[in-house]
């Protein structure tokens, strides 16, 4: 199953994600009709430090937004393992439960509703806007296993150039 992964080493915090995420939401389509319409990015760009941090929803299994749901509104699909309060009969009532619940903090309001928002994995794209739009190819739509080759590849060449990254626990 495809989803959403962030090279960190290559975002820039241009926000051209979170950007396109509103307009692909927006009834005109475009990222100046997102922002005339208030319609905010579902992908959330926080900075740690220097380093920018895209954010979003990682669609878990066993998603403690699904658990926290007291209307049943939020659910995630049995076959693409999507996790969305939209388009279920079932009708979000905005009790935050599901932001509360959220480890990554991927839930936002809707501005000015009672309403969860939240990534829906783009229904009808191919591939999910943000990562279309990253300019600096940040984001990648692949599969965990090919994204996981993607980084030991890097960090083989890195050993053999002397360019590899530091280990983790080796600061300090
Ligand atoms: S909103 Fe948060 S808890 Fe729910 S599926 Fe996404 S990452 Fe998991
Ligand atoms: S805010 Fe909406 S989706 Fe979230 S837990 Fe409440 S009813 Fe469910």
């Amino acid at each position: 199953m495809k989803t959403v992964l962030v090279y960190l080493e290559k975002c820039y915090g241009c926000l051209t994600c979170s950007l396109a995420c509103g307009a692909a939401h927006s009834s005109s389509g475009t990222i100046t009709g997102a922002m005339q319409e208030g319609v905010p990015g579902r992908i959330l760009v926080e900075a740690a430090g220097k380093q920018p941090v895209p954010i979003l929803c990682r669609h878990c299994e066993g998603a403690p937004c699904v658990g926290a749901c007291m209307t049943g509104a939020m659910q995630q699909d049995s076959t693409t393992g999507l996790v969305s309060n939209e388009g279920h009969p079932q009708a979000c009532v905005g009790c935050w439960m599901c932001v509360m619940a959220c480890p990554y903090g991927a839930i936002i309001q809707a501005p000015g509703a009672r309403l969860a928002l939240k990534c829906d994995g783009c229904p009808g794209r191919e591939i999910p806007a943000c990562v279309e739009s990253c300019p600096n190819g940040a984001l990648a739509y692949e599969e965990v296993n090919s994204f996981a080759e993607a980084r030991r590849r890097s960090l083989a060449a890195g050993l053999v150039g002397g360019t590899a990254p530091e280990a983790c626990g080796q600061g300090g």
